[in-house]
């Protein structure tokens, strides 16, 4: 197993914590040279303690003292600011970097590291919603591998080891359903944000525990899975399946399908997409057949939760739609979590924009920098943040 020097870009966060977990254990394989946060210094410092990376981030610069003064006795280098991001994300003190930042902010680190030839193992989906054709582009031209880290994604990544990728027919993504399955228009009116925070299979950060409620995860995922695997937009299905024990599915055109199975637990796609294309053994607890004992599909209830509509019609138009799409949306889960908004609203709310915000058809990246922006203003616009 060649040692792998791995950049967690977010590290701080559930994926990246977890991400930390699987490097602890495995010392012989991967080292943590570069640690980023964005405000959490106490948690960083104590990873920086913990790891003796080469580089930490910190992202908000009143914090830079902080960590400096508490890293001063080791020989970690402290940068601070968003464009330190991008400039440790072109260094060569790493292998392979873990997108693991949250939104839209993920995007351009990502495509520095890109930029400068290293591997990617995606957690932040946003990038690929954003701007997934120039992001896969440049994977290709600069000839280095994205692996999904998104338990769906990786699924489908898993069931295509060994096949040809124009032999798919359609990728099925399934769907927890998230803490309201089966719940009604009349019942989300009156949802909090602490209930709403609650999932039932996967203990996440607070951004994508509100984007499974609403299933805008899963409309995300759909447009993530339409670039990371090239496949046309009729080409992705979601069914829910609220037991969490089937990842994902793929259907070849021969009509055989095959899924990838396993117990929820993200730390298992963290260590396949590290350590990709090996596998390597670990203590995680095992799926029995005991428990759940039954596995269950039904479909996804578009009259309820219409984010997976939008999120559809987002994915057909293309364009700078899905980015539009996006950006509403993390206003809008933002207010929902501050409690600006209701449940409900953060539908209206992304509807809204993707009507203001006006169509481009092949936008370039300063483009759909521009399309994120208008997005965000006006949408912010709509509820006066
Ligand atoms: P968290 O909110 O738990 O962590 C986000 C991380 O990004 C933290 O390290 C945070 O720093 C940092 N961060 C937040 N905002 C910024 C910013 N503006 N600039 C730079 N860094 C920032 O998120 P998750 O770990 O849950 O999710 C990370 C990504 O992975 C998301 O895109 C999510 O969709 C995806 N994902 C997550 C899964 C999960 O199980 N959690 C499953 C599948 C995908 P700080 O702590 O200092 O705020
Ligand atoms: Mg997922």
């Amino acid at each position: 197993f060649p040692h792998r020097r791995i950049a967690i870009f977010g590290s701080t966060g559930s994926i990246g914590c977890q991400a930390l977990e699987v490097i602890a254990a495995n010392p012989d394989k991967f080292t943590a040279e570069v640690l980023t946060a964005h405000s959490n210094d106490e948690l960083l410092i104590k990873q920086a303690l913990k790891f003796n990376p080469n580089i930490v981030v910190i992202g908000d610069t009143t914090k830079y003292q902080i960590v400096k003064e508490a890293l001063s006795q080791t020989d970690v280098k402290v940068f601070a600011g968003e464009s330190a991001l991008e400039e440790v994300a072109g260094m060569d003190c790493y292998d392979m970097m873990l997108a693991a930042i949250v939104g839209f902010a993920g995007l351009r680190p990502t495509l520095c590291a890109l930029e400068s030839g290293k591997a990617i193992a995606l957690a932040n989906k946003e990038t690929l919603v954003v701007a997934g054709d120039i992001v896969m582009q440049k994977a290709i031209e600069k000839r280095v591998p994205v692996i999904p880290v998104d338990s769906e994604h990786s699924a489908i990544f898993q069931c295509l080891v060994g096949e040809t990728r124009n032999k798919i027919e359609k990728v099925i993504l399934t769907a927890s359903g998230g803490p309201f399955l089966g719940k009604k228009p009349n019942y989300l009116v009156n949802v909090k944000r602490d209930h709403a925070l609650q999932h039932p299979n996967w203990q996440m950060g607070a951004k994508i525990t509100i984007d499974s409620a609403t299933l805008m995860n899963k409309g995300l995922e759909m447009i993530e899975a339409r670039w990371l695997f090239d496949l046309g937009p009729d080409q992705v299905q979601v069914l829910v399946h609220p037991q969490s024990i089937i990842h994902s599915l793929v259907q070849f055109e021969d009509g055989s399908i095959k899924a990838q199975m396993g117990l929820p637990d993200m730390k298992l796609p963290i260590q396949y997409a590290l350590a990709f294309p090996h596998r390597i053994p670990n203590d995680f607890p095992r799926y029995n057949f005991k428990n759940p004992a039954q596995l269950t599909f039904e479909e996804p209830d578009t009259k309820t939760f219409r984010n997976l509509v939008l999120a559809t019609e987002a994915l057909f138009k293309g364009g700078n739609q899905p980015c539009v799409l996006n950006a509403a949306n993390e206003i809008a889960v933002f207010a929902f979590l501050r409690n600006r908004i209701g449940f409900l609203d953060m539908t209206d709310l992304i509807e809204r924009t993707l009507q203001h915000v006006p169509m481009i058809e092949k936008p370039t990246l300063e483009e759909y920098f521009d399309s994120d922006g208008e997005a965000r203003n006006f949408a912010a616009s709509l509820i006066k943040l």
